[in-house]
């Protein structure tokens, strides 16, 4: 990349990027207005945990215990939960926790011994992918499954340069932070990282999403092999759901990848937000788009709470990695995490999840856009099945551009928004480059009457910050 390119990249992050994780985080410096028992709790942990503990919320929450979608704090109150995707199929499935409690009574070793609870979970989930990516190697979280797909990546390509999306989120391992933008307050790109804007329609050219992003990504390919980086792989997350959540139109990311894989790079769909049916109209986030991924990463969801992640690929990409360097993780599945898989896989497709999600989803997404119509502040709704973003814009310019700069953005009517539903006993979260977009993705089972609970929250709390709601 040329200095100046470099440059200006380095100042429009250094404006836009938030740190995703403290996105509205707790103030210490507003701990003696909580009273004293939760002063004395949050002060305690601040002091155990120090600078990288985050607690959420203005008046963070204890909870002692979930169910379904509901999440319970000690004095018994009941808080809806539209915001955690990793208890995919619900809190505490009863089917989940019978599966790993009588399989951790019963045995928990590594995977270097045989074990059929072990095969048959990853013949039950290759089935769910594409027939090509037939080897899966089991890891412990989302991070390290993206650790890993970028070293199984650079092996086969010779290459070390990598693609993403400006506010994209991989993980926490040392190679994987240096691909997630949003961990830092000023991201500077390392030599073999490029970023490019997300593929949203209001920043494209009209009806262009697919050639925009595809035209991004092949400068970002043409930079990294004219500074003799070389291509690698593009890494995103196939919902984008950090960069503010991106699903359509479907399809727009095929150009891309096909611009990749000319240059000779792999592509990397990062399922760790958005596998397991989430979207709702198919168990994976890149179907919707009609493509072949040349690895898929896996995690959050996958064990319902329990910690698993994996990679999946073609035989040839890990037969090429593994002739050089081996690969193992102690806990990476093991009988325990291949009996919360197979429970959880079992659970989606016996409660018809993903029927649910999609359902449900598309109800709710409805629900939220008829809000707009009552609330300025909201420039766009949208998302796929359980992953729905919420723009909220300060200003009706920017409501009919769609996508604001950064100035027109609401980080903190986001923050008030939640803060709000927070009080109302509804959970949710925030996403985005500027992180002014509501990030709702519940649990698999949610109802009707649970989203009609949420955006009935949801119009109180704009009415009560924003005056109230009126026709646009
Ligand atoms: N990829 C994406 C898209 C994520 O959102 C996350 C976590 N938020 C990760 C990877 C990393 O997963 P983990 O925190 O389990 O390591």
């Amino acid at each position: 990349m040329t200095d100046r390119r470099h440059e200006s990249d380095r100042r429009s992050k250094a404006m836009t990027q938030k740190q995703i994780l403290a996105m509205n985080a707790f103030d210490m410096n507003a701990a003696n207005d909580l009273g004293a028992a939760l002063e004395a709790r949050v002060r305690q942990r601040a002091k155990l945990f120090g600078a990288a503990s985050v607690l959420f919320y203005d008046r963070p929450i204890e909870f002692v215990r979930g169910e379904g979608c509901w999440l319970y704090d000690a004095d018994g109150a009941a808080y809806l939960d539209a915001y955690n995707n990793v208890p995919s199929v619900g809190h505490c499935h009863p089917r989940v926790v019978d599966a790993v409690t009588r399989q951790l009574g019963q045995l928990n070793v590594h995977n270097r011994y045989l074990n059929p609870g072990i095969t048959e979970y990853a013949e039950k989930l290759l089935a769910t992918l594409p027939a090509a990516l037939s080897n899966i190697t089991f890891t412990c979280t989302g991070s390290e499954s993206n650790d890993l797909a970028l070293r199984l990546a650079e092996n086969f390509t010779g290459a070390r340069g990598v693609v993403v999306t400006e506010a994209a989120y991989h993980g926490n391992t040392a190679r994987v932070t240096e691909v997630s933008p949003s961990s830092f307050t000023n991201f500077s790109p390392p030599a073999h990282v490029r970023v490019v804007p997300a593929p949203d329609p209001k920043r494209s050219s009209p009806g262009t999403v697919s050639d925009t992003f595809a035209e991004h990504v092949s400068a970002a390919i043409a930079d990294l092999q004219r500074c003799g980086v070389g291509l690698s792989v593009l890494l995103v997350d196939s919902i984008f759901s950090s960069d503010g959540v991106f699903a359509d139109p479907p399809g727009f990311l095929r150009a891309a990848v096909d611009a990749v894989h000319l240059a000779g790079g792999l592509f990397i769909a990062d399922e760790v937000q958005c596998g397991f049916g989430r979207t709702g109209e198919s168990m994976w986030g890149f179907e919707r788009h009609g493509l072949q991924p040349d690895v898929v990463t896996l995690g959050k969801p996958m064990g319902n709470g329990y910690p698993m992640g994996a990679v999946v690929t073609r035989p040839e990409i890990l037969d090429a990695f593994c002739s050089t360097v081996g690969y193992f993780n102690t806990f990476g599945g093991s009988p325990v995490a291949a009996a919360a898989g197979r429970a959880v896989l079992e659970v989606i497709a016996q409660e018809g999840l993903l029927a649910n999600a999609q359902r449900v989803g598309a109800y709710l997404q409805r629900e939220l856009g008829g809000l707009s119509s009552r609330h300025r502040v909201i420039g766009d709704v949208r998302g796929a099945g359980f992953y729905i973003g919420v723009e909220l814009v300060t200003d009706s310019g920017s409501r009919r551009a769609g996508s604001p700069s950064a100035g027109s953005a609401a980080p903190e009517l986001a923050k008030a928004v939640i803060n709000g539903l927070r009080k109302r006993h509804v959970l949710i979260g925030a996403a985005g480059r500027h992180g002014s977009v509501l990030k709702i993705r519940p649990p698999l089972c949610f109802s009707t009457a649970n989203a009609d609970k949420l955006v009935a929250a949801l119009d109180e709390v704009l009415g009560e910050i924003c005056g109230p709601g009126r026709a646009v």
